[in-house]
């Protein structure tokens, strides 16, 4: 397995392997970039494959924390870890104990929070053994609500406001009453959105693997359901994913009816050609690093000890940031996503530089 020359390696400043047999516990965590501030990212559990699998995901993953950061304004560096194995079979309360020892000996220089196959429950068990971890503090959200550090409200408001943001782009309009949106996925952040969109007048389909799921977007926020072979593929107006990653790809491209992509979803692009390949089509596409930084924007000021007020008019500048990816992108004729590269990049440079740091050039999200 390749480490140093790995294709996704991008001067990665650190990476640990981490081996518990007692526990059962494999891991990896990877930093990516500290020079904005310590590395802050989800951990992942997920039954990979092979070796090679998961150490490609957490390189990707990883690097893709720097930009969102960056491209966020936020004083974090980018990094991730993920776990191997089945959160559903192999998860126990001495893995994640495991897991917290280990995130302790980094010294702070990566701060775990939840991601896909982990949970509050779980980093507060993290916690017992490291300060290291984030998104677990019960306190008042960016919305007012209670809030027991779970940034899923956070993504799915930004969402919400990054989706206005590409609606009033792309159809000139900021009232979404009877706008048509499908969302694939209404867990955490697509059933939020859902929410948003529902109360301020949208028409909306659903699709979830989950029956429970899906049908509690029906039952509540009068949803209608569609097939897993048509929630991308609806003549609607906005298709959000909110559920996994390269749903865009050389298959569904094509079959794409609607004019705007803006979901929750991370790494949505199968690979970085297809965002061209958007463009041509005429689809507006909302970078997903950008369109879903809601959650590490919240996770951030978790320890800041910010009002809830500051908080939440932060998350609304991802439809500033938005507006200007798509502005750029209709004036230089580049794709959104690799405008959206650009600005981190210049985000990242005008802030490492004002630190008296030497500023570097990041290479593109892939
Ligand atoms: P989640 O697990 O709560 O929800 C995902 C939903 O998608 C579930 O209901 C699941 O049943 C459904 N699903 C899975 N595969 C599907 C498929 N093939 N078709 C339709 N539905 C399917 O996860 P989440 O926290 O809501 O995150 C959703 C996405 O947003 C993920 O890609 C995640 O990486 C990304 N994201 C989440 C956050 C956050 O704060 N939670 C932040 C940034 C990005």
């Amino acid at each position: 397995m390749n480490v140093f020359s790995h294709p996704e390696f991008d001067n990665h400043e650190h990476l640990s392997f981490f081996c518990d047999p007692e526990t059962g516990l494999k891991a990896i965590v990877a930093i990516h970039n500290t020079s904005r501030g310590p590395a802050l990212g989800g951990c992942r559990m997920y039954p990979y494959a092979t070796d090679e699998e998961a150490l490609r995901d957490v390189l990707r993953l990883s690097r893709g924390m720097t930009y969102k950061s960056a491209l966020a304004n936020l004083d974090l560096g980018g990094g991730k870890s993920v776990i191997i194995g089945d959160p559903r079979k192999h998860k126990t309360e001495a893995l994640m104990e495991a897991m917290g020892r280990h995130l302790e000996s980094l010294g702070g220089r990566y701060s775990a929070a939840e991601d896909s196959g982990t949970s509050v429950a779980d980093l507060r068990v993290m916690g017992r053994h490291t300060r290291y971890v984030a998104g677990i503090a019960n306190r008042t959200g960016f919305d007012g609500n209670p809030s027991n550090g779970d940034p899923s409200p956070a993504t799915a408001y930004g969402t919400f406001i990054g989706l206005k943001a590409a609606v009033r782009h792309k159809l000139g309009q900021d009232d979404l009453t009877g706008l048509k949106v499908a969302i694939q996925g209404v867990g955490n952040v697509g059933f939020r959105l859902a929410r948003h969109l529902r109360e301020a007048g949208a028409e909306l389909w659903v699709h979830d693997i989950h029956q429970d799921n899906l049908q509690r977007a029906v039952d509540e926020l009068d949803a209608k359901p569609a097939s897993a072979e048509d929630i991308l593929f609806l003549p609607v107006d906005v298709v959000a994913p909110c559920a996994m990653g390269a749903v865009l790809n050389d298959a569904s491209i094509p079959e794409l009816k609607a004019g705007i992509i803006a979901g929750a979803a991370n790494n949505l692009l199968d690979r970085p050609e297809h965002d061209a390949m958007l463009k041509q089509q005429g689809i507006l596409y909302a970078p997903d690093f950008a369109i879903n930084a809601g959650g590490i924007i919240d996770v951030f000021y978790e320890r800041t000890g910010a009002t809830p007020d500051t908080v939440r008019k932060h998350v609304e500048t991802i439809g500033d940031t938005l507006t200007e990816i798509f502005n750029r992108s209709d004036r230089t004729g580049l794709p959104t996503g690799d405008i959206a590269n650009e600005l981190a990049e210049e985000r990242f440079q005008k802030h490492t530089a004002g630190a008296g740091l030497a500023p570097m050039r990041l290479a593109g999200t892939g």
